[in-house]
């Protein structure tokens, strides 16, 4: 059985561990590899590397950073398949899903390549006579990202490559469910010519995690996962004075007006809510219509839904993979039948599925219910499984008052060929990532990632400007350079203009 070790201080390394944790082949439900946990003096020795890489990485000049980066970048598009192909295995999703998630994360790392501007200071001359203020940003030291199963390459990166760029030494804690996809990426690190140290790979689950909230030598965390898991991390690493990004959970909700145009409605609605087998934080879980547009739209995504191709990720013809264990496959899976239980329509039962070929793959099929209320088990839940939801608004503002009483603020949508009606949503709405006619609103690397409410703890969004404050603090400095001519003139009250 292979075993997947960490990688510390440019190498793979033990660091000591003994115990493991099965990865699956979701598609095969084999048991493919093992994956070190990392336990506290795993942790340290990854947290030490990192500590002794920064004083000569924080100190190397932005022309230095920038030639790893854009080495970095080359070898990342370079090897953007062999990374899909490792996140398809351990994942699941389908080939040409992970080539879009590479591209998305390497589009960060070419955000990053920009830091010399992004870095720029502030400059303001002559503020008082002979005195000249201005500004510019140091980075924070040792910092940890702490990454979920559901993005195994374009999460990290929405971390790491901005957090090095900006001079900090790097400790990636990914998900123990997918964890090859990181080793890959730690050696693209080194071979682009990132100094050993800089970038480390410690992989576990709680015990791990919890040694890196409390290692006093970790500056900063970003983390990204499910809401209570976000919580909790903020709660615990603020208290030992770190700088916290947490980012959380979501329900994303599409409401269809009834201008929309219901063939483009449905289809964005299925890929939307079935890419990924659900298992995406931007993912659409709940359809609201508006009016009467909802019959004719329940109508066409129960038949779109239902043709759906599911198989495996390494098989171009699929469009859907499987979900990411058996135990996610049966939580799903309950969670469908709670729903009829509670008296939605099943419009597509996607229970029970099975694939020719791969019968132990741990599969669920697209699944659809109507007539949802807000108080039933499959909207309340994050079921982060291929499942949408429909609920029914008699109007566009109740539609937005039943989104902003869910305690998630990820994303969400809205279609409609009304612009007044569009902007009464973008204002209306208490949600982070706003798309208008587009149902998965995740924005570009040079915005800022994060949601509001229960899907972010913390103040900072992740990459984007401000990630580049995340990572950096700021000196101000005041400067006067007397000359012979001006003798001293210190005064003892407080100092104006
Ligand atoms: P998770 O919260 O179970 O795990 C995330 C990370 O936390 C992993 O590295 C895991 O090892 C660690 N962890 C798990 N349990 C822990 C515990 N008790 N104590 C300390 N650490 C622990 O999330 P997941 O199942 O890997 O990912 C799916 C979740 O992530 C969904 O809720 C999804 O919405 C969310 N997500 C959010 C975003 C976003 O941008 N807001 C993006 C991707 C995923």
């Amino acid at each position: 059985m292979r075993t997947i070790e960490h990688w510390i201080g440019g190498t793979a390394a033990t660091a000591g561990a003994t115990s493991t944790a099965p990865v699956w082949n979701p598609a095969t439900g084999e048991h493919q590899a093992d994956v070190l946990l990392a336990d506290p003096a795993g942790v340290d020795a990854a947290v030490a590397a990192a500590r002794d890489a920064f004083p000569a990485w924080s100190q190397a000049s932005l022309s230095a950073r920038t030639k790893v980066l854009f080495a970095f970048r080359d070898l990342v598009h370079r090897h953007a398949r062999e990374l899909a192909e490792l996140i398809a295995d351990e994942h699941g999703k389908v080939v040409s899903d992970a080539l879009g998630e590479v591209q998305r994360g390497l589009e960060v790392v070419e955000f990053a390549c920009g830091i010399p501007q992004l870095l720029k200071g502030e400059y303001s001359d002559q503020v008082s006579t002979g005195v000249d203020v201005y500004s510019f940003r140091e980075p924070l030291g040792v910092v940890a990202g702490i990454t979920p199963f559901n993005f195994p390459v374009m999460v990290p990166m929405w971390m790491h490559p901005v957090a090095i760029a900006c001079g900090n030494t790097f400790v990636l804690k990914p998900s123990e469910r997918d964890p090859s996809a990181s080793m890959l990426v730690a050696r693209l690190w080194s071979e682009a010519g990132l100094p050993d140290g800089v970038f480390n790979v410690v992989h576990g689950d709680k015990t791990a995690v919890d040694a890196i909230l409390d290692h006093d030598d970790v500056a900063a965390v970003s983390f990204v996962g499910s809401t209570p898991i976000a919580r909790y991390i903020h709660e615990r690493a603020t208290a030992t004075g770190k700088r916290v990004q947490a980012l959380g959970g979501a329900k994303n909700h599409a409401i269809v007006l009834p201008d929309a145009d219901v063939d483009y409605a449905s289809d964005h609605l299925v890929a939307a809510a079935m890419g990924s087998a659900g298992e995406r934080c931007m993912a659409v879980s709940a359809a609201v219509t508006v009016g009467d547009a909802g019959d004719a739209v329940v109508e066409a995504v129960a038949d779109k839904a239902a043709k759906v191709r599911v198989g495996p990720g390494r098989d171009e013809s699929s469009e859907m993979g499987p979900v990411i264990t058996a135990a996610a496959r049966d939580r799903i899976s309950g969670l469908i039948g709670t729903g009829e239980e509670q008296g939605a329509r099943l419009a597509v039962d996607g229970r029970g599925l099975t694939v020719p070929g791969h019968d132990d793959g741990f599969w669920v099929g697209p699944t659809v219910f109507d007539q949802v209320t807000t108080d039933m088990d499959v909207y309340t839940e994050e079921i982060f499984g291929p499942v949408l939801t429909v609920l029914r608004a008699d109007t566009v503002d109740a539609a937005i008052d039943l989104i902003n009483a869910n305690p998630y603020g990820n994303g969400t949508a809205i279609f409609t060929s009304s612009g007044s009606a569009a902007r009464r949503f973008q204002r209306g709405v208490q949600v982070g990532m706003i798309g208008i006619n587009v149902p998965i609103p995740v924005p570009m690397a040079y915005y800022s990632f994060g949601g509001w409410k229960d899907s972010l703890f913390g103040q900072s969004h992740i990459h984007g400007p401000e990630g580049v404050a995340f990572y950096t603090r700021a000196k101000v400095v005041t400067s006067r350079w007397p000359s012979v001519e001006h003798p001293a003139d210190a005064s003892y009250h407080f100092p104006t203009t």
